[in-house]
């Protein structure tokens, strides 16, 4: 098996290329072909000797994705893509241009185990876990295709990046390091359904990356009915750790509650949720529910969800709804990947 160099740090590249009999310097110049120069290929690497890079094409695997669609919104330039995998699996990956900056949304694993009932990522099951450099490599096709520095990531497109939780936290410390695109960890923001020990462990670990937490529902009971992990965790539980990621590092955390028609947006549910979230340094993004074909739900109407966020805010919580991009090349988050796959089945 080759060694998938993309996503060691550079510290581990630096022992695997002295195993291979180089001296330690060309790992730092090797690290900086795959992460700031965003190579594709060994032959790419002018500055190393070709006796290294035969090495390299014998012992080491370069994650590079291959584009196999792209979307581009005429309304506000956002980019859905859509890319292939060594493997053959495909992964779907979103570019949002904003007046803040480029931010990219990838995926942590090809498909998705949790089960959430209106997500569509989640409908095939989980094939397998990405790896850091399968992550990273969707930021830098993305940058390389725009011609533009990407500066904010969102770890919000298919998989649970808690269920994929080492890997993870290392594509968080390559993509934020000095010698690779050095984004900012204040720029990075993880979303999760809420596995507790992981929120737990990472507001120690990763103070300064923004969470995200799918809570879609004031109460066990409703958030039952939409999210099979609230089995497993119950909610106050989860709300417990999250108190616990904004003391320790100090920041305001997001909740993302996506609004389905008659399950959990009428204004009992607001009331209760504005009670729960009360004198929680927190942030609400209320999100239309993207209705997939595969199931029934349907999203709120536009006053609805308007009253909703009016009587949260009555209980002082700070609430935004969710700006639609790319709404001419819509579909919910895992559609086009969903789409493409049942495309090659019908081919067979
Ligand atoms: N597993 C992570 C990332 C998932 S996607 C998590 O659960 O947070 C990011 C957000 O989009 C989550 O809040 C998810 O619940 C929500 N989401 C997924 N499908 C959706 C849909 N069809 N409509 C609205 N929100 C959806």
């Amino acid at each position: 098996m080759k060694t998938d160099i993309k996503s060691m740090t550079l510290t581990e590249l630096t022992e695997f290329v002295v195993s291979l009999g180089e001296k330690s310097f060309r790992a730092k110049q090797l690290y900086q072909w795959m992460h700031q120069k965003l190579a594709v290929s060994f032959d790419q690497m002018s500055n190393l000797p070709a006796s290294f890079r035969k090495k390299l094409e014998e012992n080491a695997h370069l994650t590079a994705l291959k584009q196999a669609d792209v979307r581009i919104s005429q309304i506000d330039g956002t980019r859905k893509y859509l890319f292939a995998l060594h493997d053959g699996h495909v992964i779907e990956s979103v570019l949002m241009k904003y007046k803040f900056g480029n931010s990219v949304c990838i995926s942590s694993q090809v498909g998705c185990r949790m089960g959430c009932k209106f997500c569509a990522s989640t409908l095939d099951g989980l094939a397998r876990n990405l790896t850091a450099g399968e992550m990273l490599d969707q930021i830098y096709r993305i940058q390389q295709d725009l011609g533009e520095r990407v500066s904010h990531v969102v770890i919000m497109g298919s998989g649970e990046p808690f269920d994929n939780y080492d890997s993870v936290l290392r594509f968080l410390d390559l993509i934020s390091d000095e010698n690779g695109l050095n984004i900012g960890q204040r720029n990075l923001t993880v979303s999760t359904c809420g596995l507790v020990p992981q929120i737990r462990d990472f507001a120690r670990r990763k103070p300064q990356v923004t969470l995200a937490l799918s809570l879609h529902a004031p109460n066990d009971e409703v958030r039952k009915t939409l999210m099979p992990i609230a089995n497993a965790y119950r909610l106050t539980d989860v709300l417990a750790a999250c108190r616990e990621y904004s003391e320790i590092t100090g920041r305001r955390m997001t909740f993302e509650y996506s609004l389905v028609a008659g399950v959990n947006d009428n204004e009992k549910e607001a009331r209760e949720l504005g009670n729960l979230l009360r004198n929680f340094p927190c942030h609400v993004n209320l999100i239309p529910v993207n209705p997939i074909k595969e199931r029934q739900f349907t999203r709120s109407d536009r006053t609805n969800i308007e009253k909703f966020k009016i009587s949260l805010e009555k209980y002082g919580i700070n609430v935004t709804i969710r700006r639609e991009m790319g709404r001419d090349i819509d579909g919910a988050c895992g559609q086009l990947r969903k789409s493409y796959i049942d495309r090659l089945n019908e081919k067979e």
